[in-house]
């Protein structure tokens, strides 16, 4: 099986600081991986470099067959990479379906976009987070959960192949993260998912592989039993 997304000798420097240090990722076409790591390891880096953010010192990034490193972030969109962000990055002053239909447009090329008139993707998008029958709130209403929903319903609506979530369970209650686990599992069926998680019960239910980054290298990989079972991440996470 040839993976969606490769990653090789991905470094990343800021100054004399090395962020990320030569870096090897691949990740398979419908797979769910977490991605884990203490503060600083470069968890964030590696999802800037591979949404077309910041652009890598060295190394390179293959996506879907080609080699898309150094692409810009509207292209990467275009590509079929999405992304969310800790805080959930929605407009306040619009509606929930509203939210959802610009953030669709960005997928389309500009003359796609004067002539497209089909808002079928938003309820569909809707449905799939369980959110359809709050279509015409305003998203500046919503619960810390619905608004990291809302997020994911609006890069859903960009039918990306690959999603990269940023903790999305974090300040979530209990119940928020069991609805985010069937959500991700659900996405999963038909998408590549690479998610950033610290939540251990969380992992504990939907971690099948789990990559360890420690100060911009890849530790380990493997199972959550098996890089829990691996002395170094337990150093690294303990600061010994
Ligand atoms: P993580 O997401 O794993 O916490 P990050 O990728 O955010 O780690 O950061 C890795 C390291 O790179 C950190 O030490 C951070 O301070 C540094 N870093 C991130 N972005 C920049 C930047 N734009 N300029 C300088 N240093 C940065």
């Amino acid at each position: 099986m040839t993976a969606l997304l490769t990653v090789s000798g991905l470094t990343v420097a800021f100054g004399s600081f090395t962020a990320l240090d030569g870096v090897d990722l691949a990740v398979e076409e419908r797979e769910l991986r977490f991605l884990i790591g203490p503060n600083g390891a470069g968890k964030t880096t590696l999802i800037d470099v591979v949404t077309g953010r910041t652009r890598p010192t060295s190394g390179t990034v293959r996506f879907a067959g080609a080699d898309t490193t150094g692409l810009a972030e509207h292209r990467a969109v275009r590509a079929g990479i999405g992304r969310t962000f800790q805080t959930a990055a929605v407009f306040d002053a619009l509606t929930v379906a509203d939210n959802v239909d610009l953030a669709a447009s960005f997928r389309l090329a500009p003359h796609r976009l004067l002539r497209r008139r089909d808002r079928a993707h938003v309820p569909e998008a809707l449905e799939r987070v369980g959110m359809a029958g709050l279509a015409e709130r305003k998203a500046g209403g919503l619960s810390h959960g619905q608004r990291q929903w809302l997020e994911i319903a609006m890069l859903l609506a960009q039918r990306p192949r690959l999603l990269l979530l940023d903790e999305p369970v974090a300040g979530m209650s209990a119940a928020e993260r069991e609805r985010t686990g069937e959500l991700l599992e659900e996405i999963a069926r038909d998408t590549t998912v690479l998610v950033v998680e610290h939540d251990m019960e969380f992992l504990r239910r939907h971690a099948r592989t789990v990559t360890v980054l420690h100060e911009g290298r890849v530790l380990t990989e493997g199972t959550l039993e098996e890089v829990r079972a691996d002395e170094r991440v337990a150093e690294v996470y303990l600061g010994r």
